[in-house]
């Protein structure tokens, strides 16, 4: 039996992601045969439909046209890609605090026991997930759920599209890793595949029953981890920006319970996540000078609008000013909501701000001087002790 205090891993693949996309704009190509390339002259993403006609990725346009005309063939549009990846890193931030991006259709989570506890079960989680991801993003992602990024990873593969697949029981762990071949395993390159056929090793299986010894002795280091990895031994962790002052963005994202079509309860969350991001921007000297906001309803809508601080800033008292009249715009009439998020953009390092004529930036990072005494004695006291005014003024006219 699994120990329920274990940490989970999480990895999401979109199905057909380019593809999937464009169809999401254009539903009336859905079950059609599309590929995407046609401003490369190559098939780079294809349709479930258009493989089945026997489209290969790399196949030159002119060929597709000439042997399945009855293909559609788009051509790329990275704007579109980058803006469902991006909804999609939100979703998840909004489930899980530690969220890694690995390509453009493919993240990991952490998923800690108290989430699995709250949903209810890994499946309702992931099933919860699915629903929300392709309600808000009409595309679909493939789901692993295991012991370790490693597992997680293969297991995202065994049932797409659309799949979710959890490997938490040690017969499911032998189970997927019997269906695995060994080239297929996720960082077992082209070269040290046939060498590792060549030694008997034929699926990822095999790879785990091989003595340890024998693979330090004819192969590199990361390959012991790889094979650790496989056999449940955690050892990856979910990994966010390797500096943390590089980020160009912080996101403070969070449900709440029960959802609620109450303006000030929905502002005190919107403004308690402003300072939560604020706080998170601070700790490193970061300063922002765009945020954007959301609400989320609990059909799983977005309601999203940004506003241009005046001066970089992560005081929230400043965000939220710039928020707050926007906000009651953005609230949708009587939708009941489930979650609020702040993302401050255009992240500055506090002493890489310009300075202006009238001292006014001047200003702005004096002031940030005393939000962060008040993050210390908070850290020091409580996090009740030191209020902002503005999420306090509204807690009181509640
Ligand atoms: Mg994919």
């Amino acid at each position: 039996m699994r120990k329920e205090s274990k940490n989970l891993y999480l990895h999401a693949d979109g199905d057909s992601f380019f593809v999937a996309c464009e169809i999401s704009m254009h539903p009336e190509l859905r079950g059609h045969p599309v590929i995407v390339g046609g401003d490369r002259g190559i098939a780079v993403a294809m349709s479930m439909e258009a493989k089945k006609l026997g489209v290969t990725r790399g196949m030159p346009v002119f060929q597709i046209k000439k042997f399945f005309p009855e293909v559609v063939i788009l051509s790329h549009h990275f704007d579109l890609y980058q803006d469902i990846a991006d909804k999609m890193y939100l979703i998840l931030l909004s489930y899980f605090a530690k969220v890694e991006i690995y390509s453009i259709d493919e993240c990991f989570a952490l998923v800690e026991p108290s989430i699995v506890k709250y949903f209810g079960g890994e499946k309702k989680l992931l099933v919860e997930l699915k629903k929300e991801i392709e309600k808000t993003l009409q595309v679909t992602y493939s789901f692993g759920l295991a012991r370790t990024k490693t597992l997680a990873k293969q297991a995202s593969k065994l049932e797409k599209p659309n799949g979710s697949v959890i490997l938490i029981s040690k017969e499911d762990e032998e189970g997927a890793l019997r269906k695995t071949s060994i080239e297929d395993v996720w960082g077992i390159g082209r070269q040290t595949a046939p060498a590792l056929v060549r030694l008997g090793i034929k699926t990822a299986y095999d790879f785990v029953n091989y003595p340890d010894v024998k693979i330090i002795k004819n192969f590199s280091k990361p390959l012991l981890v790889l094979k650790k990895e496989l056999a449940g031994e955690q050892i990856m962790e979910v990994e966010n920006d390797s500096d943390p002052r590089d980020q160009k963005s912080i996101q403070a994202t969070s449900t709440f319970h029960p959802a609620s079509s109450d303006t000030k309860i929905i502002w005190r969350e919107m403004a308690e996540r402003a300072e939560d991001g604020c706080k998170n921007a601070r700790v490193i000297n970061l300063v922002s000078n765009k945020v954007s906001f959301f609400v989320k309803t609990s059909e799983y809508k977005y309601y999203f609008d940004e506003v241009k601080l005046t001066e970089y800033t992560a005081d929230p008292g400043s965000v939220l000013d710039a928020i707050e009249p926007k906000f009651l715009r953005l609230l949708p009439k009587k939708a009941r909501i489930r979650s609020t998020g702040v993302i401050l953009h255009n992240l500055k390092r506090q002493e890489e701000v310009p300075l202006d004529l009238f001292g006014k930036q001047k200003k702005a990072l004096k002031n940030l001087v005393v939000e962060e005494v008040a993050d210390k004695i908070r850290k020091k006291y409580g996090e009740d002790t030191i209020k902002r005014a503005s999420s306090l003024k509204r807690k009181e006219t509640n």
